[in-house]
């Protein structure tokens, strides 16, 4: 892929332009969602107080309630692992990563997803791509015990964003990654300073953010004029931003595969 390489103009590296590309993960990176993917492992159909869960509690409890189930029925996480890595990427969006991994000394890539910890790197691996993003996968955090058990917790307790699902709020995740000070996950900050936009003080001159869903909507309104949201043709991003356009202050480029994705990205590197 060395030939895919583009070098920033003179005057823009002498002052050390620099791009993050921030992307959700099921349904952008991967073309499934790779929590209900695991289902595809069971024989019989989920346990009705399993399906119960979703609702009482909701999405993060009911993924955690389904290891459990694997758990009983002596699904070990190596088949799970296995299994996880049959997820299907999206068309193209592997060429654009290796695209993205050659301009690395202008170009930062991070996950923001609602998946979880175990999973997305499982399946980056599986695909070679997994040093894209060293360092920046910002997830729910999952682990399995000393019994086989797969778990899966909040990434942080979201009480300040009603876009956002209540154990990630990926506009906060985004503006964090976007100062060097910026608070921790772990140290409560203001709701105020969780729900800024990003503005001059951001350490990146552009923002791309590549998503398809609901929880994409808040990440993308943090942006900024010279921004992106790259937002996934059919899916209902691509509705939200339109319907609330006057909101929106990035510029919006929708997409059907990974290559749309890598000629836009070379349009915007370039300019
Ligand atoms: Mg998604």
């Amino acid at each position: 892929m060395e030939s895919a390489k583009i070098l920033p103009r003179a005057d823009t590296a002498a002052r050390n332009k620099r791009i993050l590309v921030a992307f959700d993960f099921d349904h952008t990176i991967v073309n499934d969602n790779s929590d209900t993917f695991i289902l595809s492992l069971l024989d019989t159909p989920l346990p009705e107080e399993i399906e119960d869960v979703r609702g009482e509690k909701g999405w993060t409890e009911y993924m955690d309630a389904i290891y459990g189930h694997l758990h009983s029925l002596g699904i070990s996480t190596a088949a799970i692992h296995q299994h996880q890595e049959r997820v299907p990427l999206v068309e193209g969006v592997k060429e654009f990563l290796e695209f993205l991994s050659t301009n690395k000394d202008i170009v930062d890539c991070a996950i923001i997803s609602d998946a979880n910890g175990l999973f997305i790197p499982w399946i980056l691996e599986a695909h070679h791509l997994l040093e894209v993003f060293t360092g920046r996968i910002h997830t729910n955090p999952a682990w399995i015990d000393d019994t086989d058990r797969m778990h899966i917790a909040f990434y942080h307790t979201n009480t300040w964003c009603e876009l956002s699902a209540r154990n990630i709020c990926k506009g906060a995740v985004l503006r964090r990654l976007c100062y060097p000070n910026a608070q921790q996950e772990d140290v409560p900050s203001a709701a105020e300073e969780l729900l800024k936009p990003l503005d001059d003080g951001c350490l990146y001159d552009c923002v791309i953010f590549v998503g398809d869903g609901q929880n994409d909507y808040c990440p993308s309104l943090r942006l900024r004029p010279q921004d992106f949201v790259f937002a996934r043709q059919r899916f209902q991003l691509v509705n939200l931003l339109k319907k609330n356009a006057e909101l929106v202050k990035a510029g919006v480029f929708t997409w059907a595969t990974g290559y749309d994705m890598l000629e836009k990205t070379k349009t915007i590197i370039k300019r």
